[in-house]
């Protein structure tokens, strides 16, 4: 018979090695642990459960056969290097089981420890430690962890009955904190558990180790596919079918008196990305009280003091993952009786900021190249620089009218202001209205994430620096105040009472997260000193976080492929786009400028006029004024390429539609109220959206386009005039027929021929389509032969590709996203494999007619990185996005080809 294969993959000191360390396959824990192992840090023994089962297991609900028998030999032999036994009731073994997916999803899933108790084990475990106190607690988290994990006997109808026996019991001994209770109470606390289990299933709870491993196991799997993991999934993009891992590891305890403990490590700071050992411990405690923010730990330079071997040997360990890992980490540590054991390693979340300094002192210490510096920042932080921050002086009025309330831990930096909201689902439903709001809650949990993504701060009463909370806030960006004990929060009456005041919903107030300030009332932000330097309006620093933004920023261009461009249809848009590093204006979409004071009422003459001349009065009233709006932004984009989008809206959006403002709008324009009446009633539609718009209003109305056209080449005109070069792109919107386009061109170069005998001179520019149709997309080859260039409009196109409109949609397709049928919102990160191939298909056959063609994208899209990635691929020439994106779709833009 051929040799059974080996499932598992043991870790840990004086166990065999593992094959394979590989993250796909053990998950991002359980190859931390693979790894430290080789490098022989102090880990303790235990073994992985590689992903590929969790997909077996999803499959069936059951366990592959043979694997039950690999795990417990497997477990023998942690038992004999610790020279213990499981369910020995001498020496008992106990194992944690944990589970870890490929990329850490912190709290996601669900961890049982002590594993292996039962009423004989837990005798030998006090006899063994000599602390009967301790073995009860040991035993009374084992039956709540596992009748909760395992036998789901906590939800919503019960609560957690299991923390009503230990609350009975406290208040039965009068003490406050878990630690208080007496052996005989946690004695109490376990047995109630225990009976209750047998209440609520019928059965005893299980007493053989082996029989609780395999239910813990399979539990695990199948936390993979539960609500909360589900929704983290989604929010990151991480596929379902990667599985989890499930490690089984012998425990170690630090909870065995004042010389043991547990802490989390960050080998820098994940705030700022200072080079400092960065974390907190406490002391008598098991790892789960730190991360679950039920006891606020202390900053880990105390640990220097109360255990200096220890503090010492962490900063020994930190070099060692660092020069190994080549970046920051994220470390679980127990001590165990004066013992370190480092119980897993992880590349440390950290915020925008951090992430820069970090990759920028990284390449300055020689551990990594620019190159890989640039991978290991999330292209989407950066927006974090530009982030807002309290005005200084306005903070200062606040702190000095009295309106501090507390102080509370610096858990995610920036400057947030909104109104109190105390659940998750409040603080979705105030902000989906359109409200600032800030998140209050005792401590978060994983089903809070959707309400902190919400928010725009999180204030906690609990938990540290490495709290859920804390963790999941900085990782989105979110300012978060942590740990602020000094505020007294109650979700259930909806109040918070801080600084001898009570706010309640709906009152503002302020977050400083970079200094964990938080102050009642509205304190107004602006803009973030990066941005200040990168706009010329703050001398820059010679090492701050405006010069290695600049730095990374510097770096991505080098690297980089694809060409930047801005949205941007304003001077000062275009300035800060360029400060921000465009290369162009990708899209300027010109009905922005009519809704100008001054032009909104030529346009609506425009729009009411009643015969030819009426009309060519009104547009010629509006001539001088596009032009004037072209002149400011060709001369701010200094020779650039810029893309104007001739007029796109339906007509119906310059005008009003309540009978007041007919009204109003008829008398301020001299107009009958009955025309202007009659004219909105015309030009309804019942789908605006693939209606009259687009350049099916210029097929109908050319001489819109002629005085746009016109405005164009006399502002290029007037610009080259003053020896300045201007590069125009007319690009036409909605165009799904190569007859439209090439309509439009013949018209436009009649005009061009106009104006440059006119003028004098000759203005070169480009004729080219927004590709937004499906249409289009289709007959690409036939289109590019009118069109000089090519712009993906994926708005549109991804609403006329999906059916689906994105003012909508809302209803219907956080549905879709949830039950990841789109991996992500298909409005935020390109449809691939739908809209997606549409790109593919037009990109290609476009040049293929048109070797050469130019080819951008001007959607939304154009700014997010996944999409920027697929640009790339598609060998785009170039992606346009709003200002403040640019420097995301920078780093994107060099990431994707370093990638490639
Ligand atoms: P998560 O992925 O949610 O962080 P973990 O699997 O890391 O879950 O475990 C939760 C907590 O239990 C952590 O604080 C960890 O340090 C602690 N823990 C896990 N396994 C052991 C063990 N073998 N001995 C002691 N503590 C453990
Ligand atoms: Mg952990
Ligand atoms: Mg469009």
């Amino acid at each position: 018979m051929a040799a059974e294969r080996r499932r598992v993959s043991p870790f840990g000191a004086g166990m065999p090695r593992g094959r394979i360390t590989s993250r796909e396959l053990l998950g991002g824990k359980g190859a931390g642990l693979a790894e430290m192992t080789r490098l022989g840090l102090p880990v303790p023994p235990g073994f992985t459960l590689p992903t590929t089962i969790c997909t077996e297991f999803s499959a069936g609900n059951r366990l592959p056969a043979g694997l039950r028998e690999q795990m417990f030999r497997t477990v023998e032999k942690i038992g004999e290097v610790l020279d213990r036994g499981f369910g020995d009731p001498d020496r008992p073994l106990l194992v944690s089981v944990r589970s870890g997916a490929r990329v850490s999803m912190p709290g996601m899933m669900d961890t049982v420890l002590n594993l292996g108790l039962n009423h004989s084990t837990v005798e030998g475990l006090a006899e063994d430690s000599g602390d009967d106190r301790f073995a009860w607690d040991a035993y009374r988290r084992f039956v709540a962890m596992y009748g909760d994990v395992v036998l789901g006997l906590c939800d919503e109808e019960h609560g957690n009955p299991f923390e009503a026996f230990l609350i009975r019991e406290k208040k039965r001994h009068r003490v406050g904190e878990d630690h208080e209770l007496p052996a005989e109470a946690l004695r109490r606390v376990a047995e109630s558990g225990l009976a209750y289990v047998q209440d609520r299933t019928g059965r005893p709870f299980p007493s053989s180790p082996q029989e609780q491993l395999v239910g813990a196991v399979k539990s695990v799997f199948q936390s993979w596919n539960n609500d909360r993991a589900r929704a983290y999934r989604r929010m990151h993009g991480i596929p379902d079918d990667w599985g989890t891992a499930v490690n089984v590891q012998a425990m170690v305890f630090g909870n065995l008196g004042a010389d043991s403990g547990t802490g989390v490590a960050f080998t820098r700071d994940p705030a700022t990305g200072e080079k400092v050992l960065y974390g907190e411990y406490l002391l008598n405690a098991q790892g789960e009280d730190v991360v679950a923010g039920t006891r606020t730990p202390l900053p880990i330079a105390l640990l220097e003091k109360a255990m200096p071997k220890v503090h010492r040997e962490l900063l020994r360990l930190r070099k060692v993952l660092e020069d190994h890992f080549g970046d920051m980490q994220d470390v679980e540590f127990t001590i165990e009786r004066g013992e370190l054991f480092l119980l897993q390693t992880r590349t440390g979340k950290r915020t925008g900021a951090a992430a820069v300094r970090i990759a920028t002192d990284l390449v300055k210490e020689r551990r990594l190249k620019p190159e890989e510096a640039l991978l290991r920042i999330e292209a989407e932080s950066l927006t974090q620089l530009l982030a807002p921050v309290f005005s200084v002086r306005e903070k200062d009025k606040a702190l000095a009218a009295g309106r501090s309330l507390a102080r509370g831990l610096n858990a995610g930096p920036g400057a947030a202001t909104g109104r109190l909201v105390f659940t998750a689902r409040d603080a979705v439903e105030w902000a989906a209205r359109g409200e600032d709001v800030v998140l209050a809650r005792q401590e978060t949990s994983p089903e809070d994430i959707r309400g902190m993504q919400a928010a725009r701060g999180v204030l906690t009463q609990h938990g540290g620096m490495t709290s859920h909370a804390a963790l999941v806030a900085r990782q989105m960006g979110r300012v978060c105040v942590a740990g602020c004990g000094d505020a007294a929060i109650d979700a259930g009456r909806k109040r918070l009472a801080a600084g001898g005041r009570i706010l309640h919903e709906g009152d503002w107030v302020s977050l400083d997260g970079t200094t964990g300030q938080v102050v009642e009332g509205r304190i107004p932000t602006h803009e973030s000193p990066v941005l200040k330097v990168v706009v010329g309006a703050a001398k820059p620093t010679r090492d701050g976080d405006d010069a290695r933004f600049r730095q990374v920023l510097a770096w991505a261009d080098r690297v980089r492929r694809l060409k930047v461009r801005a949205n941007a249809d304003q001077p000062d848009q275009a300035e800060l786009a360029i400060a921000l590093g465009a290369e162009g204006i990708g899209l300027c979409r010109t009905e922005h400028m009519f809704f100008g004071e001054e032009k909104l009422p030529a346009m609506q003459r425009m729009i009411l006029a009643d015969g030819p001349e009426a009309r060519q009065a009104a547009l010629s009233a509006i001539l001088p004024l596009q032009q004037k709006d072209f002149e400011g932004l060709f001369r701010a984009m200094a020779g650039r390429p810029v893309t104007i989008r001739t007029l796109d809206p339906p007509l119906h959006e310059f005008l009003p539609h309540d009978d007041k403002e007919i009204r109003e709008l008829a008398a301020r324009l001299e107009l009958p109220a009955r025309q202007v009446r009659e004219r909105v009633k015309a030009l309804h539609e019942s789908n605006p959206m693939l209606g009259f718009r687009g350049c099916r209003l210029t097929w109908l109305i050319p001489e819109i386009l002629d005085v746009q056209a016109r405005a164009i080449f006399r502002a290029a005109a007037t610009l080259r005039g003053e020896g300045k070069t201007v590069r125009p792109e007319i690009m036409i919107p909605l165009v799904g027929h190569r007859a439209e386009l090439a309509a439009h061109r013949t018209r436009i170069e009649a005009i061009a021929a106009e104006e440059a005998a006119r003028s004098g001179t000759r203005v070169s520019f480009k004729v080219g389509t927004m590709i937004e149709v499906p249409r289009a997309a289709l007959t690409a080859g036939e289109i590019a032969v009118e069109a000089d260039f090519f712009s993906f409009g994926t708005n549109d196109l991804t609403q006329t590709v999906l059916a689906m409109s994105r003012d909508d949609g809302g209803t219907f397709l956080p549905a879709y996203v949830d039950a990841g049928v789109y991996g992500k919102d298909p409005f935020v990160s390109i449809d691939v494999d739908g809209v997606g191939r549409l790109l593919a298909l037009a990109v290609k056959e476009g040049r293929r007619a048109r070797p050469g063609l130019k080819v951008g994208i001007c959607g939304e899209h154009g700014g997010d990185p996944a999409s920027v990635e697929l640009c790339e691929k598609l060998q785009l020439d170039y992606v346009s996005c709003s200002p403040f994106r640019l420097p995301v779709a920078r780093l994107a833009a060099a990431q994707a080809v370093l990638r490639a």
